[in-house]
């Protein structure tokens, strides 16, 4: 089923897989770039049937980000052509997403205020927008027919609208941020005229190409757009018969964007509900997404009637493989770090768990002479550089003398975090592929490599009378009681040992010197389903508090606002805090020559950077 082709208006699609529509941060000056088209049409070439650029903007008014392309300006036609072109080079068809972010944006970029429906603030961007006049829809409107036409000059084979994220359209449709009370306000019919003008306007400049709206059918906010509304929604723009297909989604950008890019804590299949209700309704084909992040939910998703073809994005981005017969090489996790968490912060879109992502346009050095490389310590890095560094054509033994997979499989012991095991599963298969020879157990003379490369890891720094969060997960120690969780490094570490705790009957309270208990969470989405998990487990949160002196039986913190000093009686300390590099190998080999270091073991990090520090090495070999 996932591999039968499927006619989509003129197009026959070679399979129901489709690379859907998300921000990557490749553009440079509102242009696409050759990355742009090297990271599409690697996707391609893995075998995805349909790929969807992410949005192009359609008027000058819309700067909501730095890298946006800017759609409306023909300057983007060579590289749309680029892009296109590679892209159907490798069997895959191509559209284009068109969007204006209303008031989902900011002044910012543009020094001038947003436009939206009505006087409505988002709850991100926090800034109150000018309600539209008819002349400024009027010009919205000729701005999407004028990208739909650089879109049909510049190879596309149609376009998708986005209407569900973080869009104009959106807004005019959700009653949470439409207040007219003119054609364009009240009853469905007129919140949706804005949307239809749009559609009838790019269906004049497309001709017969490929026309799909992309929906809300859960915004998972107070007054926004639910199923039912969704459903009427679809019907409306069946009626008009200018439309190929609906892409479907669940939340907002801004306001509940942790729905949109679930975190590994959210099962696959969790959108698929809309989808499903839509596809009742119409006869036009619908895409589903949320986390396929195997080829065998999807297929399931569509065996089940749910929908006609699977949106993998992450999936993708993993795995550009993905759509290979014998399926992809590895699957994301929902860890978000390098994705999300990077096109957050205004970076290129990467992925922790593919090195590749993102440099796609980037040439690798030609592999050099096979040499006799020995590994080090089978956490992330070591596994990476020993996968690459075999595939590559060297001779690789892997030595491990504890549990393959390092640190990232004893994370995957926490509740909610078994995916990351995923990782490592990955990993060994790469390793066995590509010949590597693992031994477990330390190695005994280094003297015959030709290249070492020490990924030892680090060890927990050891505080008196305080026990570190990985001798929680490897069971060499069971605390029990009230147990105070210190987080001084802002991520899973402390968050999810102290869930671990809480689920065995534990009283737990985190406490951080930092203003919010795992700070980066907000960047990979996890925040909001950590706190509403926290709240449930009766876990307490403690901020601005710096732990001073442990003895038995309690803990002194300082309150560094107030200076005020606060004792814990606890039975246990658990620490998340910074480790200490393990460099007993490197003191006795750092003389000799072809000794590297990578990972924790030179700078104790999370796993993308082990996993990128691996592939970095394993590439200049
Ligand atoms: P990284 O994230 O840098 O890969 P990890 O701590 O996750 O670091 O993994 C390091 C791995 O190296 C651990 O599994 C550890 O058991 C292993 N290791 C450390 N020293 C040696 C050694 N001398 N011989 C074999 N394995 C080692």
């Amino acid at each position: 089923m996932l591999h039968e082709p499927l006619r989509l208006g003129r197009l026959t699609l070679r399979n129901r897989i489709v690379f859907t529509a998300h921000l990557t941060g490749y553009a440079a000056d509102g242009l696409p770039t050759p990355q742009h088209a090297a990271y599409y049409a690697a996707r391609a070439a893995g075998g995805a049937g349909l790929v969807i650029t992410e949005e192009h903007s359609v008027h000058p008014h819309d700067r909501p980000y730095e890298k946006l392309i800017r759609g409306h300006d023909p300057a983007v036609l060579p590289g749309y052509r680029a892009l296109t072109d590679a892209v159907h080079a490798h069997g895959a068809a191509v559209l284009a997403q068109l969007n204006h972010n209303g008031p989902q944006s900011s002044g910012m970029y543009s020094r001038e205020p947003v436009r939206g429906p009505s006087a409505v603030p988002d709850p991100m961007f926090r800034e109150v927008p000018v309600a539209m006049t008819e002349a400024d829809l009027d010009e919205v409107v000729a701005g999407y027919a004028r990208t739909a036409r650089h879109c049909v000059e510049g190879g596309f084979d149609g376009v998708e609208l986005q209407c569900s994220h973080a869009s104009l359209a959106r807004c005019f449709l959700s009653p949470a941020t439409n207040h007219r009370t003119d054609a364009y306000g009240g009853p469905l019919e007129n919140r949706a005229r804005l949307l239809l003008r749009i559609v009838a306007a790019v269906r004049r400049e497309l001709g017969d190409r490929v026309l799909g709206v992309r929906l809300g059918g859960e915004e998972g906010i107070e007054g926004g757009i639910g199923l039912d509304e969704g459903v009427a929604l679809a019907r409306l723009l069946e009626a008009t018969a200018e439309v190929d297909h609906l892409n479907t989604s669940i939340g907002v950008a801004t306001a509940s964007l942790h729905l949109i890019e679930a975190s590994m804590h959210t099962p696959a299949n969790y959108a698929t509900f809309i989808p499903s209700a839509i596809r009742a309704a119409v006869r036009v084909p619908v895409v589903a997404v949320g986390r396929f992040t195997e080829p065998g939910v999807a297929e399931q998703a569509l065996g089940e009637g749910h929908c006609d073809l699977v949106g993998v994005a992450r999936g993708q981005i993993a795995s550009p493989d993905f759509a290979a017969p014998d399926g992809p090489t590895r699957v994301c996790v929902g860890c978000n770090q390098e994705c999300v968490g990077r096109v957050g912060v205004n970076r290129p879109l990467g992925c922790a768990v593919n090195p590749r992502a993102g440099r796609e346009a980037v040439l690798l050095p030609a592999p050099g002479v096979p040499r006799r490389v020995t590994v080090v310590g089978g956490g992330p890095a070591g596994l990476r550089a020993a996968a690459t560094a075999a595939a590559r054509g060297h001779r690789v033994t892997l030595y491990e003398r504890d549990r393959l997979g390092g640190q990232l499989a004893l994370a995957a012991l926490a509740p909610g975090r078994g995916e990351l095991a995923h990782v490592v599963r990955d990993l060994v298969a790469e390793c066995d592929r590509a010949g590597v020879e693992i031994v477990h157990g330390e190695p005994g003379d280094l003297g015959s490599a030709d290249v070492v490369v020490l990924a030892t890891g680090a060890r927990p720094a050891r505080r008196p009378g305080t026990l570190d969060v990985r001798d929680v997960l490897d069971g060499s120690a069971a605390p029990t009681g009230s147990v105070l969780v210190v987080d001084e490094l802002g991520f899973h570490h402390a968050t999810s040992v102290a869930e671990l705790l809480a689920a065995r009957g534990c009283a737990v309270e985190i406490v951080t010197p930092g203003m919010v208990v795992g700070q980066d969470l907000g960047l990979t989405l996890d925040r909001e389903g950590f706190r509403r998990r926290a709240h449930a487990a009766g876990i307490r949160l403690s901020t601005d508090r710096l732990v001073t002196a442990v003895e038995p039986g309690r803990a002194t913190l300082v309150h560094h606002p107030t200076g005020r000093i606060e004792t814990r009686e606890v039975d246990a300390v658990v620490q998340a805090v910074a480790a200490e590099p393990d460099d007993v190998l490197w003191s006795t080999l750092r003389h000799r020559s072809g000794v590297h270091r990578i990972g924790d073991c030179l700078a104790p990090r999370r796993m993308d950077a082990a996993l990128r520090d691996g592939e970095r090495l394993a590439v200049n070999l």
